[in-house]
């Protein structure tokens, strides 16, 4: 089976990332990448103290429209190489923040990062609803993601609740090289589970330079260990539903 070539969790200079935008593009052609989404960091937590974020409104419409033109070169160049608008919400963060600084409509992939607890599950669900309320009703969301989920902390108390939220919201889960420890064995009774209800997945490397923005063996073996191909092609055929509909 073909390889996917594949990356949907990158930081650039917008947040704790060493590379431009113009950068990764570049080394992500030359990586022979197909998909790969910029996802910079959004929160108001303890690490909005250590690491720049996206942080202002001013600054989230330069990032946005960085890559909306590179969107528009690659698809006149008829490059293969598709570019996603993401962002990564640290759970941390407030939801008033939140809500002040990100419409989820300006975004095709949203990745919500440390979703560590039960007690998660509410935030995530709440600031969907307010979401829908505050923006459109009827828009189908952008693709919405766990980053480096850590299945540990769901495997003794809340394993069924969390599968039905992942379910319910369609919300995928990211097979990050940087934390392979997510997807070691002793998790597959969790990986299973996402292969027998059909919860898609995806592959990301967490790249802060471009030195890994081509770092997906492992996942993509993951991925094949746990039998759950059909669960990132169906994220990838989401994908190329969004690029077909961007003007
Ligand atoms: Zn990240």
């Amino acid at each position: 089976m073909k390889n996917p070539r594949i990356n949907l969790h990158i930081h650039s200079i917008y947040s704790d990332g060493n590379s431009t935008i113009e950068n990764i593009i570049k080394k992500a052609i030359s990586e022979g990448l197909e998909h790969i989404a910029i996802t910079d960091h959004f929160t108001n937590s303890w690490k909005a103290d250590i690491i720049p974020s996206l942080d202002t409104n001013s600054k989230i419409d330069r990032y946005r429209s960085e890559i909306s033109s590179y969107q528009s070169d690659l698809k006149r160049r008829k490059e293969t190489l598709q570019v996603f608008t993401g962002v990564e919400i640290d759970l941390g963060s407030s939801k008033e923040y939140i809500l002040k600084h990100i419409k989820p409509f300006d975004y095709d992939l949203i990745l919500f990062e440390y979703l560590e607890s039960l007690e998660s599950i509410p935030f995530i669900k709440s600031l969907l609803i307010l979401w829908r309320k505050a923006y459109s009703l009827k828009k189908p969301f952008p693709l919405l993601g766990l980053a480096h989920f850590d299945p540990s902390n769901f495997l003794c108390q809340g394993f069924q609740v969390l599968i039905n939220f992942l379910l319910e919201n369609e919300i995928f889960i990211e097979f990050n090289s940087s934390y392979s420890q997510y997807y070691s064995r002793k998790y597959s009774l969790f990986y299973e589970k996402v292969k027998e209800v059909g919860i898609l997945v995806s592959i990301g490397c967490d790249s802060h330079d471009t030195k890994r923005l081509a770092d997906i063996n492992g996942p993509w073996e993951a991925v094949n260990d746990y039998l759950l191909q059909n669960n990132l092609f169906e994220l990838i055929k989401k994908l190329n539903q969004i690029e077909r509909k961007r003007q």
